[in-house]
């Protein structure tokens, strides 16, 4: 049985798409919104509660989206809802401190030992380009290493691709950002040690920081090997290199002390220098962080040289949302209850595949996953690639219209909330079942 709305004679989400086309590029305020990728029209959401969305039509969908990370809680969480509405009432914005603030700060620093002090910014872009331009401040170096397939936000210096190799600098992914501004980003294949090696050893002495996502979701759900991660953090310390973990994904969503504290369980003494957080630390609201240790956060205005501001940064209903999020999160068991459940979908879909013959296989921790229609997980971006694209947007709307709401591309990660029952994980499963089926006659 299909749901899709997409012949309905008054389809309000394709009204509503022309009506946004006509005023906002390709009708969106973020690219991958509009389904570009998988085709269709993209659906306009009215409303969200628990682990359920409803589009302009009316129909529901079971979310793994979750505001792309945030809402780990699922929607409309009561506690939270709470907290936004009295800090409502107390006022929107002062441009002033608060006292939210600094019970916001003392939760997370609590949370993530590797930070002593940390600044509050208003979006994951803000706080990485931040971070990195504190790296750059601290160390005195131009220089930063990231890896193919990894997002750290839409910074300039940040829109690379790999030059011919490693004696080159990369070249900009995005028209508008001039080759001077990314001559000093290095980039180097994820999970790649050789590489990252050599790198070291041809510019050492110049790079500032190595900035990845320690469990990259930005090219759907690939981690970082352990070595991989060991090495990392032992060419930062050897030639005086920040080592810059970007867990706005990550943090809070894979486990309490994010993917830091579980290659801390594996590699004796590790923790970044730099960590950025954002997504779940706002529960929903703009909200992002970066932090580390006194000594370097203290290079920040107004006591040090490297400047960052904003208006609206700390925001106290934001703060408010993001802190009610953290003491829900901050509960005895609720990760090992949400990687169980994340778990059974992710076993769930593996068996619908395999009853089928599918070639599928899917990977996941605390409350995020990914899945792949290929016979084994990817360790990097070119193998991420050799997903069968066709196959993969087939996949997408074929749950869509069973009314299972997936990412919209297939280098993104999914999330599962503390909203999601059992029936729910169930019903996606059974709708799998049916399009896998489908996948594999066509
Ligand atoms: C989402 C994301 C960002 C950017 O955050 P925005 O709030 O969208 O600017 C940066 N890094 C990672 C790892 C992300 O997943």
């Amino acid at each position: 049985m299909t749901h899709s709305t997409d012949t309905l004679a008054d389809d309000r989400n394709q009204r509503l798409f022309e009506r946004a086309q006509a005023l906002i590029p390709g009708g969106v305020n973020s690219p991958v919104r509009a389904f570009r990728a998988v085709g269709g029209t993209p659906r306009f959401i009215q409303r969200a509660q628990g682990a359920y969305l409803w589009d302009a039509n009316g129909q529901r969908y079971i979310d793994y989206i979750g505001s792309w990370g945030p809402m780990i809680l699922g929607h409309g969480h009561p506690a939270v809802v709470e907290a936004v509405q009295k800090a409502a009432l107390e006022g929107f914005s002062f441009g002033a401190p608060t006292e939210r603030e600094v019970e916001l700060a003392e939760e997370i620093l609590r949370l993530v030992p590797s930070m002593e002090m940390l600044r509050l910014v208003s979006s994951g872009t803000e706080a990485g380009m931040s971070a990195i331009r504190l790296a750059r401040g601290a160390t005195g170096r131009p220089k930063i290493v990231k890896f193919n397939g990894c997002y750290h936000g839409h910074a300039d210096s940040l829109l690379v691709k790999a030059g011919s190799g490693l004696a080159t600098f990369g070249h900009a992914t995005s028209a508008g950002v001039p080759p001077e501004v990314v001559q000093h980003t290095l980039v180097l294949e994820y999970n790649d040690v050789a590489q990252l090696e050599e790198a070291f050893a041809l510019h050492g002495s110049e790079i500032a920081c190595v900035i990845m996502e320690p469990i990259a979701g930005n090219m759907n759900f690939v981690r970082a090997s352990v070595p991989f991660m060991q090495r990392a953090r032992e060419l930062c310390t050897q030639h005086g290199a920040l080592l810059v973990l970007d867990e706005v994904m990550t943090g809070f969503r894979v486990a309490l002390g994010g993917a830091q504290s579980l290659y801390a369980q594996q590699i004796p003494g590790f923790a970044p220098d730099l960590t950025v957080l954002g997504k779940v630390i706002g529960g929903g609201m703009p909200l992002a962080a970066f932090g580390g240790p006194r000594a370097i956060m203290e290079q920040l205005a107004p006591l040090g040289p490297v400047y960052q501001a904003g208006t609206l940064s700390g925001n106290p209903v934001a703060t408010a949302c993001g802190l009610a999020t953290l003491r829900e999160v901050a509960r005895p068991g609720f990760y090992e209850r949400l990687g169980e459940r994340t778990r059974s979908l992710v076993q769930g879909l593996e068996g619908a595949a395999r009853e089928v013959g599918l070639p599928f296989c899917t990977d996941s921790q605390g409350g995020m996953f990914g899945f792949f229609l290929l016979p084994q997980l990817p360790q990097d971006y070119p193998q991420v690639l050799r997903t069968d694209g066709p196959r993969f947007n087939h996949l997408f709307h074929g749950l869509l219209g069973r009314g299972v709401y997936v990412a919209p591309a297939l280098y993104e990660a999914c999330f599962v909330s503390a909203a999601h029952t059992e029936e729910d994980i169930e019903a996606t499963v059974a709708a799998a079942r049916e399009v896998f089926a489908e996948l594999v006659r066509s």
